[in-house]
């Protein structure tokens, strides 16, 4: 077993106390770099970073990033949750370093929407009726997962249709 056990540590976001979402950081009591290609292979992380190494996930709302002797998690409902998380990541940690045999390392994120690609597509009248101050700003949304074709209601269908082909083609969250 790679990653025998961590140190959980939870607090709320200092930027504002009463937030009532917690964080969650993981103190590994192991070093895990030499894993981290395999479970990005295994999982399809979001972003991967050479260095120094680290993969992210976005699941469910929640960013999760995992770095060689330490995994953060945001936006958690309670402990509880955090312990779900990371005893799941754990888990999946050791099985990827257990199958590495098997597993073809992988060293970047995901493919990601380019903005002006999205740009091209909306109107960019910046009508303000999809609440955005700028179809710039609706289209870096967009390129986030946060907003879709839906959200524009000055896109016309054929607009529409291209705009949700090309987004369709990236995976936002698991
Ligand atoms: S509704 Fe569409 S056209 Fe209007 S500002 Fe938003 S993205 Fe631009």
């Amino acid at each position: 077993m790679l990653l025998e056990s961590y140190k959980k540590e939870i607090f709320r976001p200092e930027c504002n106390p009463s937030f009532q979402s917690l964080h969650c950081i993981a103190h590994l009591a192991q070093d895990i770099t030499d894993a981290l290609p395999y479970l990005n292979a295994t999982l399809g992380g979001f972003e991967y970073f050479k260095e120094p190494p680290a993969v992210t996930f976005r699941i469910h709302g929640k960013i999760i990033t995992v770095h060689p002797r330490e995994i953060a998690v945001n936006a958690l409902k309670d402990e509880e949750e955090a312990d779900k998380i990371l005893q799941w990541l754990q888990r999946e940690i050791n099985e990827a370093w257990e199958r590495r045999g098997e597993i073809k390392p992988k060293y970047e994120g995901l493919p990601k929407p380019k903005l002006l690609e999205i740009l091209k597509l909306l109107p960019k009248t910046n009508c303000l009726e999809c609440g955005q101050p700028t179809c710039m700003v609706f289209a870096a949304l967009a390129a986030q997962g946060v907003k879709d074709e839906e959200d524009c209601p000055a896109l016309n269908e054929e607009k529409k249709g291209l705009l949700k082909t090309y987004l369709s083609r990236f995976e936002f969250d698991v």
